[in-house]
């Protein structure tokens, strides 16, 4: 008998490539090991000589009954505690053909709008909902969070003030306090003085810039500011009003009493609290400040025929652009959960929206009298969904029965403070009621509770009652039955192309498989139900996942602790500079401030530097792509004595292992500075390397890319940072709940970022265990080298190590196609019509492709990917031998559309199945672009941000 395999390795179907395959795989390269090749291409001195000590890993199966057991470790009480989060009844057709759905899960930012139209038609309905409901001009597709939604209001006030000389923001006292935390965060990189009080006591100087007011406040009161934001106006001071989405149905929204800039979280619109994320922000101003928005903006233009067409306007790819000048840092935003709020405002409708706005206010207005008939005082005269109840010495005693009953409210000083929700029932008002009736010796027979729900009133001041319409676009009027709701979210998905049709081989982003028992358990209401702010004795569950994933994110980055506050990459890049500015001023160097960032850098770490209040100098890379090592030294011994960090990505975003790494962290550390690692290329390290081992001394860690979160189709994702031991001291804290004791201010409004997506990466690293995650990496540079040798012969490859291999990812150079009228962008249309998305276009080298395929490939889909490029190839030739005419070829006509190839004119010099079927696989597996190639520079010169009026749609759609 065989040996008996007690599990099945979840590892095997992680990693595409079969033994067979892999056999021939190694064969075509010359290699007779997967570990020949990993010796020719990861330099010795960096390679780990142990192990990785990590626990067994477990079959899927098996993990998923371990989680369970973790899982019941939370605790989930009814929550009343609100604070900006609040529980939602998630739509089942939402659940499961969006969150729980890859075909909208796992796509990347919808670069490539031709095969992205259904998310952006979706991001579009996020955009109008958001503009409506806030009564602004323009609005963009998601921020990380509410706080740093706040932050980037903050900013984009201080960059277009009137007066330069004016330094002082002013926040009203009665803000959230994770808002409050992460602005101070932010007006201390930038020298802005935050002042934080009662909006009545402002001082009366020229030095103001900017106002943040939150409607309804933190404290949950209605106030009427138009009078304020009048006078401010006068003053040229800016404002921003911190609102909340829902309550916008019933209340005047603050574009019609004056705000400049509204932002808030969309939560409440269906997206689960999941102990702090991930959730969608928006962010909405004036037409005036387009060009001042942070993150992306979706508008409206055409395509090759006059058709209706969505793109990604403006600063499509802004920091790579304006790189330490960009007006934010954002990459990675929170794109699927604005999709599911858009789509839960399209499900609803206006009228649906209204109703359970009204539902939320009329059951606080009964418990409100309810209360006060017990003889409670509450302190909230004007509000939407939150009371405050003075308890005085009654506080402790209430808080421990509302424990018994599994309520949480939320104390502070003596007061309780209960937000009532979506799902609150009349049920859970009696079940309030008993708990304050029976520390005034009564109970709820006493109080006529039907009586005061036949009674309607409303805590909402006249003047501040909305009277406008919103949401009047048939999209917000149209899907309010199941069917037509399913049909309509499967309608947009069709459009787009995703993991589920082809490998996404986008370099640098690392497009691997997000496994599907890694997901499962984040829409179990043990870890969807919890509210970030908990108290600690209902959140073993989530401690455990947390504990366990630091530990072994430790072990993996070779780092003393990680720090899970940062919702991106970017977020990561931000937050590690500031702990390295914390560490410098610990030992009393405040004037450190210069980063070495070399010129191949991601767009986001100048954009990071300069947020973090550093200046930028760049460092030279030589002609083999590799950082030039006496302009790093010279840059850094010239610098020294300001010298704060060096931003380097490993290996480089050329695609190679740079041999000389550890002399470069010498160097960098003789000057006086620390070494921050741009971790979006771990994919090529893990197990095999480690920032810790190369010298480095913090690294995000981009858990979207190499630790399997999905993309989402821009966000969510997380990049929590590891640190080396010295730098533990500093990670961030949290004002409400305590994650550090000496660190520096919150960067992000949750005080472990989006948890709940977390377990993602714990599922991915339990069940590959230290074999089957160095397999990956193994893998992943196999994969990438095995398409480097077949496509080597028909592409120049721009960069390779000293033995001729590259790493994870590769540079295919094409701007020799130039010549022939061919651009990068057209081999990126001309994929779609073989089923492919493109490589990354243009970074980091302009006029190249850079391709990295990720172990989950197996290579048949490495074989199809190849066989398009090589035929493109023949393509470009046939241009370039001039027997094809420049202008009108198979690459300026792409994408082909099945309304094109089925047309009754086709004057095309090729033929229709050239066209639409160029390779035999192709026909058995078509992916049909929704539309053709995208206007835009249309779409920049008008810009149009919200879904036009149906007749515009009829007038394009010829
Ligand atoms: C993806 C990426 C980033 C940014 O990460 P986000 O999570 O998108 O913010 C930074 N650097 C590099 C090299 C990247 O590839």
């Amino acid at each position: 008998m065989n040996k008996i395999h007690f599990q099945e390795k979840f590892e095997e179907r992680h990693i595409g490539p079969s033994a067979d395959e892999t056999a021939a795989m190694l064969d075509a390269l010359g290699v007779s090991t997967i570990d020949q090749l990993i010796e020719e291409t990861v330099p010795p001195q960096i390679r780990a000589t142990n192990e990785l000590a990590l626990p067994g890993a477990l079959g899927e199966p098996a993990y998923l009954r371990r989680i369970k057991t973790v899982a019941d470790k939370n605790k989930v009480f009814r929550s009343y505690i609100g604070q900006g989060y609040y529980d939602v009844v998630l739509p089942g057709v939402i659940q499961r053909n969006v969150f729980e759905n890859p075909g909208w899960y796992t796509q990347y930012t919808p670069y490539q709008a031709e095969i992205a139209q259904g998310r952006l038609q979706a991001l579009l309905n996020f955009q109008t909902m958001v503009i409506d409901l806030t009564a602004m001009e323009i609005a963009n597709a998601s921020l990380l969070d509410e706080a740093t939604a706040a932050a980037e209001a903050m900013f984009m006030q201080y960059s277009v003030r009137k007066s330069k000389a004016a330094n002082t923001y002013f926040v009203s006292q009665h803000a959230f306090p994770q808002t409050l935390d992460v602005l101070r965060t932010r007006a201390l990189s930038y020298g802005i003085e935050l002042r934080v009080g009662d909006l009545g006591e402002m001082p009366d100087t020229d030095s103001v810039f900017g106002v943040l007011v939150q409607y309804p406040t933190g404290t949950g009161t209605v106030s009427d500011y138009k009078t304020l934001v009048e006078q401010l106006h006068a003053r040229d001071i800016s404002v921003c009003a911190v609102a909340d989405l829902l309550s916008l149905t019933l209340l005047a929204p603050p574009g019609e009493w004056g705000a400049d800039v509204v932002v808030g979280s969309t939560q409440r619109f269906g997206v689960p609290m999941g102990f702090g994320g991930p959730h969608a922000a928006y962010f909405a101003t004036k037409e005036a400040y387009k060009r001042n928005i942070p993150g992306r903006i979706i508008g409206v233009t055409v395509d090759s025929s006059g058709g209706y067409a969505l793109r990604m306007a403006l600063q499509t790819r802004e920091q790579h652009i304006r790189r330490d000048k960009a007006s934010s840092n954002i990459c990675t935003a929170q794109a699927l959960l604005a999709i599911m709020a858009g789509f839960y405002a399209a499900y609803h409708g206006p009228k649906g929206l209204r109703r359970i706005a009204d539902r939320i206010h009329g059951l606080t207005v009964l418990l409100d009298r309810a209360l006060q008939q017990l003889g409670y005082a509450q302190l909230n005269e004007t509000y939407f969904d939150t009371l405050r109840v003075e308890l005085g010495e009654l506080a402790g005693p209430l808080q421990a029965e509302a424990l018994n009953n599994e309520i949480n409210f939320f104390y502070q000083d003596t007061a309780a403070g209960i937000s009532i929700d979506e799902t609150t029932t009349f049920d859970d008002i009696e079940a309030i009621v008993r708990i304050f009736a029976k520390f005034k010796g009564k109970t709820i027979n006493d109080i006529d509770m039907a009586g005061i729900a036949a009674t309607t009133s409303t805590a909402i001041p006249q003047v501040l009652q909305r009277t406008s319409d919103y949401l009047t676009h048939p999209v917000f009027n149209s899907y309010h039955s199941e069917h037509e709701m399913l049909r309509y979210i499967k309608s947009l998905e069709a459009k787009d192309l995703s993991l589920c049709h082809s490998m996404i081989p986008l370099g640098s982003c690392t497009m691997k498989l997000n496994g599907t028992t890694e997901m499962v358990p984040v829409t179990w209401p043990e870890f969807s139900k919890l509210h970030p702010f908990a108290p600690s004795d209902q959140t073993g569950g989530y401690m455990q996942i947390i504990a366990e994933l630091d530990e072994w994110l430790s072990e993996i980055t070779g780092f003393a602790k990680v720090s899970f506050q940062p919702n991106s990459g970017a977020q990561g890049e931000y937050a590690g500079l500031l702990v390295i500015r914390a560490y410098h001023e610990s030992r009393g160097e405040f004037h450190r401030d210069v980063v070495l960032i070399p010129a191949s850098a991601h767009g986001t770490n100048p954009a990071s530097a300069s947020m973090a209040g550093m200046k930028v100098v760049v460092v030279r890379c030589d002609e083999r792509g590799n950082i030039d090592v006496a302009d790093l030294r010279a840059k850094a011994e010239v610098h020294a004595e300001n010298l704060s960090a060096l931003m380097v990505t490993y290996p480089s975003t050329h695609g190679v292992f740079e041999e000389p790494i550890i002399e470069i962290c010498d160097i960098i550390h003789q000057c006086g500075g620390q070494v921050y690692m741009d971790g979006a290329n771990m994919n090529a390290q893990v197990g095999l390397t480690s920032p810790g081992l190369i010298g480095a001394d913090v690294c995000h860690l981009n858990l979207h890319k190499t630790f399997c979160i999905p993309h989402g189709g821009g966000g969510p994702g997380m990049g929590p940072i590891g640190v080396a031991k010295h730098l533990v001291p500093f990670l961030p804290n949290h004002r409400v709940v305590d994650v550090s004791k000496q660190g520096i201010n919150a960067v992000s409004a949750a005080p472990w970022g989006s948890a709940s997506i977390l377990l993602i990466s714990h599922a991915y690293i339990a069940m590959m265990g230290a074999q089957g995650l160095t397999n990956a990496t193994k893998y992943a540079i196999l994969n990438a080298n095995y398409i480097k040798t077949r496509l080597e012969k028909h592409y120049p490859i721009l960069y390779a190590g000293a033995n001729g291999r590259c790493a994870h990812e590769l540079i295919l150079d094409c701007r020799s196609f130039k010549a022939a009228g061919v651009d990068v962008g057209d081999i990126a249309k001309r994929l779609m019509d073989y089923g492919f998305h493109a490589p990354t276009v243009s970074f980091p080298v302009a006029g190249t492709l850079m391709v990295e395929p990720t172990e989950s490939e197996s290579k048949a889909e490495l074989d199809r990917f190849c066989d398009a490029m090589i035929a493109i190839r023949e393509e470009v030739a046939a241009i370039e031998q001039g027997r094809c005419d420049q202008a009108n070829n198979l690459l300026k006509g792409a994408p082909h559309t099945i309304a094109s190839v089925s047309a009754d004119v086709w004057d095309k010099p090729y033929s229709r199945s050239q066209a639409a079927f160029p390779l035999p696989f192709v026909r058995e597996h078509k992916f049909w672009p929704s539309i053709g190639r995208v206007n835009d520079s249309l779409g920049d010169r008008t810009l149009v941000c919200a879904c036009p009026p149906i007749s515009a749609y009829e007038e394009a759609d010829v």
